[in-house]
This record gives C-alpha cells, structure tokens and sequence, in this order.
C-alpha cells in the first residue's frame, strides 16, 4: 500500500481546480481530462489560502492552513497525481470532446483542417480532415504521434485508480494504491 493523496473533507464538489505552482504537468492533464484548471508557476501560499475551490498541492504547510477543499499529493510519481486528482474529482481520465486546451485552459472547437494551412504541417492537413482549435490562444491539437503516449497514460491512471483505496479519518480521507 503507497499512501499518494490526503484529502480534505471527503467530499469535494466539481467546478473549478486551482493547481499549486510546480505541478505544471497535472495542471496540463486535468484540462486534457476536461477540468477546469486555474495554474501558474508563481502562486503563493496567501494567493491560495483563502479560496473556495478545490486547491491541489504538495505543500503540507499549505494544507495544514487551508479550510476549503483541498488535495495534499504525498509521491512525486505523476500519474499518481492524475490518478489522486481524478478521484477527488470523481472523473474518469479520457480525451473526448470536453477536452480543454492544455496550455491555457480554453475551450477545443473541431475546425476543417483546410482552414489551417500554413499555420500546421502540411502533412498533418493531409493526414487529419479535423483538428481542434483553442477558442482562447489559437494552438492547434491533432490525433498525431503524441496520441499513442497520451493513451499510455491514461490507460495507467485509470487501472492505478481501479487499485485505489479510500480511507476517511474524521474530516479527511487518504487515498491509497494497492500496488
Ligand atoms: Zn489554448
């Protein structure tokens, strides 16, 4: 049994996720998951404290302080991570259509490929009739070479979440993997 996730109180409702500075990468995977995902490298612990949402660190210092929802990662393994914050979140890790930009956060709209020329590969045009544009910053995403890695990942969040077990003490659970 690894202890990956100490949360707190047991029940966190949806909405939106602040993700504590260094956790660059879950910030990326929660918005290709479809969580709405506030991050920056440069947030501070007064920034964080007082918030309502849900916040995710590995600062037990900052947890300690904290009276609204939040998530203390206990590993440095990332998937770990993914696979604690999807509990907490109660989502299942997928890429489908709410998948949001993970760059920024905007929302993905399916545009005609055509519409992109000279702004893609050419190859990727021919290859991909549809690809995902970001509402907000404009990059452009596609089915390619990073699809098979993406889905290695995510196969392994959800079967480590499968092995997961929750334990509640008084307000606070921690989550475990049976590994
Ligand atoms: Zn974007």
């Amino acid at each position: 049994m690894r202890a990956i996730g100490l949360v707190k109180p047991c029940e966190v409702a949806g909405g939106i996720v602040y993700v504590d500075s260094m956790l660059g990468w879950l910030s990326r995977w929660l918005r290709m998951i479809g969580v709405a995902t506030v991050y920056r490298d440069d947030f501070n612990d007064d920034e964080l404290i007082g918030l309502n949402e849900l916040v995710i660190t590995r600062d037990k210092g900052l947890f300690n302080r904290r009276h609204g929802n939040t998530l203390l990662l206990l590993t440095d393994d990332h998937i770990h991570w993914l696979a604690a914050s999807s509990i907490v979140l109660n989502v299942k890790p997928h890429i489908g259509d709410d998948s949001l930009c993970p760059l920024c956060g905007g929302r993905l709209i399916k545009v005609n490929s055509g519409s992109a020329i000279g702004e893609v590969p050419i190859n990727v045009i021919k290859r991909n009739p549809v690809l995902y544009r970001c509402e907000s910053c404009g990059r452009y995403y596609w089915v390619g070479s990073h699809h098979r890695g993406i889905g290695h990942i995510l196969a392994v969040a959800n079967e480590l979440i499968s092995k997961c077990i929750i334990e509640h003490n008084g307000s606070e659970c921690l989550i475990s993997v049976n590994e």
